[in-house]
């Protein structure tokens, strides 16, 4: 059975006290969640240990990074690299969110090579793909999303693209209040896991876990995720409200 999974995203957002209140709040409530089930915080890079340590003895619960540079190592100040994101046992990373493509030009193929660095590194990229509102209103979304996953995806060996987690998020919905119908997302998620289908086989298609995000909130969480092809969500301002992301974990199905 694939994983569902509620994501954090908590961008570059609280001071290091409110983080680990947050957490604090988030873990002290009890969750029936099974082995499927799992809850990823992405944090900034320097809360990573703190936060993991948080977290330590909660079995579901793991953190993530935001980013992974897309060089090994050398001259590029400001990085952080896989490899020292795996030498903290950090075992996730997002990459490719629509605001590291828009605000620091992040394309498919430097997406590419930070999925062959995460991977090389034990790191479970979770692969952020999505349309802008003008894609959709020239409904060639379907289209431009499978590009997006041809060209930093499908190079992959079936071993390799088996331990990636794809998010769906339409950039029109992220941090806009305003989200994808749970149609919209199923409709969607049901495409990409066709075209993996047709690159990888059945089996590969139907383990791999495929989240929304884009206003994902508690009062939504439970209708989208209930739809079949979606498999939890990646959650950005909800997530920094302890009740409202403990409802969205408590919506995983
Ligand atoms: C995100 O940043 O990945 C996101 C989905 O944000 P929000 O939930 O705020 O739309």
């Amino acid at each position: 059975m694939r994983k569902q999974i509620a994501a954090a995203n908590w961008k570059m957002n609280l001071n290091l006290s409110e983080a680990k209140n947050l957490v604090n709040e988030i873990i002290s409530s009890s969750y029936g969640l099974n082995n499927d089930q799992i809850v990823l915080i992405a944090v900034p890079f320097p809360y990573l240990i703190e936060i993991q340590h948080l977290l330590k003895g909660n079995s579901h619960f793991n953190v993530c990074a935001q980013n992974c540079a897309s060089t090994c190592n050398g001259a590029y100040t400001g990085e952080v690299s896989a490899k020292m994101l795996n030498e903290l046992n950090v075992n996730y990373v997002i990459i490719g969110h629509s605001e590291r493509r828009l605000l620091y030009h992040e394309d498919n193929k430097t997406l590419a090579q930070k999925v062959d660095l995460a991977l090389e590194n034990k790191l479970t990229p979770i692969f952020c793909c999505g349309e802008a509102l003008e894609t959709r209103d020239d409904e060639n979304q379907n289209n431009f999303v499978e590009n997006q996953l041809k060209e930093s995806l499908f190079h992959l060996s079936a071993e390799h693209f088996s331990k990636i987690v794809i998010a769906y998020e339409p950039i029109w919905a992220i941090g806009t209040g305003k989200t994808a119908s749970s149609d919209q997302a199923q409709e969607m998620h049901k495409h990409l896991r066709k075209v993996i289908e047709g690159k990888y086989g059945v089996a590969i298609s139907e383990s791999t876990s495929i989240l929304y995000g884009g206003s994902v909130k508690a009062s939504n969480a439970k209708e989208i995720f209930s739809k079949a092809d979606v498999d939890g969500g990646l959650v950005g301002g909800a997530s920094l409200i302890a009740n409202e992301f403990i409802a969205i974990i408590n919506s995983l199905k």
